[in-house]
Formats: C-alpha cells, structure tokens, sequence
C-alpha cells in the first residue's frame, strides 16, 4: 500500500469537532470589531521577502531564521506572510487609505514561521491582528488594550495578566543604546550566540532572549527608564491612568521588549500561566515609525496581535465549552418517489425558520436503517414523507417519550415554530 500523506510538520488540520470553538471565537471576534467601529481589512497570503526585511528587521528571529522564502517561477523572491502588520501598513499605503485619516483595521488569518514545533508553537498558526492609524495619544492605546480585556471577559476567560512597558522614542533608545552596548561588551563572556551577533545590530534584543542562562546577565542591565524623554514618560503616565480609570490591572516590567524592531513607547503583553512555556497569548504595542519606513506618509500607529491556537487552547483549559448547535429536525423520505417531496419540503422550511438546522436524508435505504441514522444524527425531531400519505406528514420525537403524530403537510411550519 502506497504511504498516506501527512500534513506538513508544525501545520495543522482543524477538524470539524474542533470548529465549533474556532467559530465561536470568530464570532465573538467580529462582534466585538463592530461594537468598537473597527473595519476588517484581507491581505495576500504572500508578499514580497523584501516587505519583512523592511518592516520586521534584518536582525530578528523572524527575518534571520524563520520565513518561508522562496523563488517563484519569475524568479521573484516571496515570502509566506510571518505576521499581519507589515501587510495591513503595503496595503494601507498602497491603496492611499493611511494618509493624513484614522483607520482603525482588524485581520484574522494563517501566518506561518518556520520554528522548532511544540506545544503553542506552531509553523501554521492563526493570529488576530488590530491596527489603529493616525492617532498618537495615548487613548488609543487604552482603547486597544481595553478592547483585549473585553474579549477575554466575553470568552469567559480569567486567567490572563497585563505586562506593561514603554520603550520611549526612537532618540530616546538610541541614548540607551549605547549604554546597553557597553554594558554588553563589558559582559560578553556570558552572551550567547545569538546575543553576539546583536550587540552591535540590535541590542536591545538582546533583553528580548528566552535563554534562561542569560536571565542574571539581562536582569542586571542598565533600565531604558533611566534614558525616557519627557514625551513618552507623559505618553505612559497618560496609558496608565487610562488604565486605572478603566479597572484594568497591569505590572509594568521594564525588560519587556517586542520582538520587531518597529516598536516605540508602549508596548504589552497578555500571558498566562496556565499553558505552560508558550505563555505569550497576545502582544502588541506602538509603532509610529513604520509607515514611513515603508514608504507612507508619517503615521503614528498602534496595534496587536492574538495568537489564535495559544487562545483556543487556553479557552479549553479553561472549560469553556462549545458544541456545535444540534441537529433540529431529520427528514426522512421512506421511498425514492417521496425524494422529490422531502427535497422540496426542506427548501420550504429553510425559506422560513432559517434558524433551524435541518438534515435530508441522502443515499436511500430502508425505513429502519434511515431512523437510526435519524437517531444517530442527534436530531430532536424527524420528519418522514410517506407517498401513502399524500399531503400529511409524520413527526416522530427522537429525544422524548411522545406519542408520534400524523400532521397535514401545510401545518407543519407552524408545529414547528410552536413547539416546545
Ligand atoms: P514568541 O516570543 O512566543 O516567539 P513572538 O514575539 O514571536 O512570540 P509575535 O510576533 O508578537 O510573537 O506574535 C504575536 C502572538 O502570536 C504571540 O504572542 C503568540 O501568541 C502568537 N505566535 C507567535 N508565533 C507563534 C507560533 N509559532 N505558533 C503559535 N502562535 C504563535
Ligand atoms: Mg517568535
């Protein structure tokens, strides 16, 4: 027998017992963008490599390590979108809709990073990204994170905590720069090789390493509050009070620092405990820069991005429960002559209770096997179209000990909206 054909290592299937939760956070997702005026924007799958080298940084995880680049049959150099916002700002750019105006714009997609597989770290995974333009206070800010504590609540999910951080201006990390350099050269016997190579690139990555044999080295460094201008200190202090005011509790913790270079000033990180090392379940920040570095008119900007999986898991340990809705009503067309009638009998009930799942039985068979099936499928009811009896129709109850009835084919919308 032939090998059977597996999914790509680190990609995954959602198969249809799993969606019910994927839709049910999809839909929570889309309600909560209306409620806050905020537009959906679509993107291509694949840009450009040279748009994440642009936009991400030469020097981080994603753009050295983790992109699916490759040659189309042009010879031109793409690469599998890594993240949302590099995309959201090309298009906005693009299409003129980020000049001198306020959009705020949300996505919801695959992105893909080629990283070691494990738990919560996959090379598909889904993210929800928010992105506001145009607005450089600090409100929208407050507004963002605001919004992440509602959908949380609305998930029923409790066990998420808010890290808080700003990274000041770019003049201002540029001052810290060079002190968090020297600090480094001082030490680099304890740097790994990854944080060698960003000394003099990026150092503030550096701060940003997960290796916990560098955690004393990294706790010891210079603080970047030390080196905050005026503006951003006032920009935090103004994010806080919002905060507070809106009884959204936080820690700020002064090493955090975004893993893309286009951050400025706050940056957040939502993270629980409850799911082990992948903790992180969603991240964002302000980036005001970006949008002229790709080529835009000066913007300031600030968004977020959900990691879906690490979401949806953590939904789950969380017993938050989601079925998908059952079977209402089975129709069952006891012999091919009654097809036609039960085909035409379900459209009619679609027409009018749209908000009933109705199930046609498909592909034949006996009475007896079709009413186990209708028993198999869940549904409360079925329905069963007899030519012996022309115009009625018999309703028996699946879930209850009823007395099966013998109904006029034309009453039948009004026993079903009626019933109990
Ligand atoms: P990490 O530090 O966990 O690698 P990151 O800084 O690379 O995260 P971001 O680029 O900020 O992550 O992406 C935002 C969110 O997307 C993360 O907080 C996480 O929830 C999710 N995410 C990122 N990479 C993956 C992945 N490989 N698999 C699943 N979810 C991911
Ligand atoms: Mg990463």
């Amino acid at each position: 027998m032939a090998k059977s054909l597996q999914s790509i290592r680190g990609m995954h299937d959602v198969l249809p017992e799993d969606s019910p939760r994927w839709q049910a956070f999809e839909e929570t997702v889309r309600r909560l963008m209306i409620s806050y005026a905020y537009s959906e924007i679509r993107t291509p799958i694949v840009e450009s490599t040279d748009l994440f080298c642009r936009s991400i940084g030469e020097v981080t995880d994603i753009v050295e390590k983790e992109m699916y680049t490759f040659d189309d049959r042009n010879g031109d150099r793409l690469t599998l979108r890594p993240e949302g916002t590099a995309s959201c700002v090309r298009a906005g750019i693009q299409h003129g809709i980020l000049h001198n105006q306020i959009r705020r714009l949300w996505y919801m997609g695959p992105m893909f990073r080629h990283e070691r597989p494990q738990k919560g770290r996959y090379r598909q995974f889904h993210q929800l990204g928010v992105e506001a333009f145009g607005i450089a206070d600090a409100d929208i800010d407050a507004e963002l994170i605001i919004m992440t504590a509602r959908l949380w609540r609305e998930l029923g999910l409790k066990d998420l905590r808010l890290e808080l951080n700003t990274l000041g201006s770019a003049e201002s990390r540029a001052k810290y720069r060079d002190v968090l350099i020297e600090y480094l050269e001082k030490h680099r016997d304890q740097l790994d090789e990854d944080s060698l190579r960003r000394v003099y690139k990026n150092p503030l990555r550096v701060l940003d390493s997960k290796n916990p044999e560098m955690a004393t080295l990294i706790s010891n460094a210079p603080d970047l509050h030390d080196y905050l201008d005026t503006e951003s200190v006032e920009h935090f202090d103004n994010l806080k009070l919002y905060l507070d005011a809106a009884g959204i509790e936080y820690t700020v913790n002064p090493r955090l620092v975004r893993g893309l270079d286009y951050y400025c000033k706050t940056v957040f990180e939502w993270i629980t405990e409850s799911l082990g090392a992948q903790g992180t379940i969603c991240a964002g920040g302000r980036y005001d820069g970006l949008v002229e570095q790709l080529g835009g008119k000066a913007s300031p900007a600030a968004g977020f991005a959900i990691g879906m999986e690490r979401m949806l898991a953590l939904m789950e340990e969380s017993a938050v429960a989601f079925q998908e809705k059952p079977i209402d009503v089975y129709l069952v067309p006891v012999t091919m002559t009654d097809v036609t009638r039960a085909l035409q009998l379900a459209e009619v009930l679609r027409d009018t209770l749209p908000d009933l799942k109705i199930q046609l039985h498909c592909g034949g068979g006996s009475l007896k096997s079709q009413m186990k099936k209708a028993d198999k499928s869940e549904a409360e009811i079925a329905l069963i179209v007899n030519m012996d009896e022309q115009e009625h129709i018999t309703v028996k109850y699946l879930r209850e000990q009823k007395e099966q009835q013998l109904i006029k084919q034309d009453s039948v919308i009004n026993f079903l909206q009626n019933r109990t």
